[in-house]
């Protein structure tokens, strides 16, 4: 069987306008390929960052890149993946040749770009009704009923996870406790303080309370956020006022500065401030993604004086076929929040309102259900 497929997709036409429903046709796998029937698609500020140019995408694009499903067709040469098995996306593309996928940090792909907006080969199995290809985001384009993706860009999961839940491991899950355990290899007893807790946010502090960390500090500019950051693990909250120096807070709550600190919006003063507040010998992790021309500063001579590390993590360092299993093992096990995360479900009609909330911050994770 390969046959073509209508499928409603999300997208986005135009920049700082509201996403689209509309019905696309998508063309069955080629080499290398799987078409997945969606399940579930968590709606991420990452697309949203999409939605009005914060990152650069071309468009017409198809939003998601965050969502579980089955099999259901398989391109030539596909061996380990039939139809009916379930799988989670996985945004970065990984050649499996270059340096660094040969050292084990397939984020860091030097061929990552060829699978930006289009599959790894540079073409697209999506047309609109007009017949014109849409672009995907991130090689996904996964916020639609069907979407053929790479094999590279697909897990295999256990038939018996929960689709909507396994859906959340494709991003901010991976992203905020791979940053944890991968990057920042947080120890048993440390202090952490978590700066911004929206979805990848919420995800560091669980990370941080299954590492065993002894004081967790959240830090938002929302009370619901922070209500949400004490179910989670943390410890202690503080509420910022926007453009508020919460270096002396920080310090005072964890005895001196926290072990690590993860900046989780995106924002060079923010990551000023993670890296102030860390006390000697601290690791600073920024994990969210800044506009372009964002940047920051550090006193230069704390780095030498203070041995402080700032650092980065994409998508929590992560292998996907190694971390995305181990998560869902600690799901199964109880150990990992899950079904908490998802506050809202929509239909994918309702994706402009899905949107909507992720702007207002009233959700931990929206979730679209297919
Ligand atoms: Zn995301
Ligand atoms: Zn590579």
């Amino acid at each position: 069987m390969s046959d073509s497929q209508a499928a409603r997709a999300v997208l986005c036409r135009e920049l700082n306008r509201p996403v689209l429903v509309e019905t696309v046709t998508v063309d069955p796998p080629r080499r290398g390929e799987v078409m997945v029937k969606i399940a579930a698609c968590g709606v991420c500020h990452s697309d949203l960052s999409a939605t009005n140019g914060t990152i650069g995408m071309k468009l017409p694009l198809i939003l998601g890149h965050e969502a579980a499903g089955a099999v259901v067709q398989v391109g030539e040469g596909v061996e380990d993946l039939a139809p009916g098995d379930h799988v989670v996306s996985s945004f970065i593309y990984m050649c499996g040749t270059c340096r660094y996928c040969a050292m084990g940090r397939p984020v860091l792909c030097v061929n990552q770009g060829k699978a930006l907006i289009t599959l790894p080969d540079g073409t697209l199995r999506t047309r609109d009704a007009r017949g014109e290809a849409v672009n995907i985001f991130s090689g996904c384009g996964v916020m639609a009923e069907y979407a053929t993706l790479s094999v590279q860009n697909v897990v295999k999961i256990e038939r018996s996870i929960p689709l909507e839940c396994a859906a959340l491991v494709g991003c901010a899950v991976t992203t905020g406790v791979g940053a944890v355990f991968n990057t920042a290899r947080v120890v048993p007893g440390s202090s952490v303080a978590v700066i911004g807790c929206g979805g990848v946010g919420l995800n560091v502090i669980q990370g941080a309370a299954i590492a065993g960390a002894g004081r967790i500090v959240a830090v938002d500019t929302l009370v619901s956020k922070l209500e949400m950051a004490t179910q989670f693990g943390a410890t202690h909250t503080l509420i910022a006022q926007r453009g508020e120096d919460l270096t002396k807070p920080l310090k005072q709550l964890t005895g001196g500065g926290p072990d690590y600190a993860f900046e989780c919006v995106g924002s060079g003063e923010l990551a000023a401030l993670a890296y102030r507040a860390i006390g000697r010998g601290g690791t600073a992790v920024v994990v969210g993604i800044a506009k372009p021309a964002d940047s920051t500063a550090v006193r230069t001579m704390t780095l030498p004086f203070e041995e402080k590390t700032l650092t980065g993590s994409l998508y929590g360092s992560c292998v996907p076929r190694i971390d995305f299993p181990r998560l869902l093992a600690l799901y199964m096990a109880g150990r990992l929040k899950l079904d908490e995360l998802i506050t809202h479900r929509y239909s994918i009609d309702e994706a402009p309102q899905a949107f909507a909330d992720l702007e207002a911050g009233t959700n931990a994770r929206g979730v679209i259900k297919f």
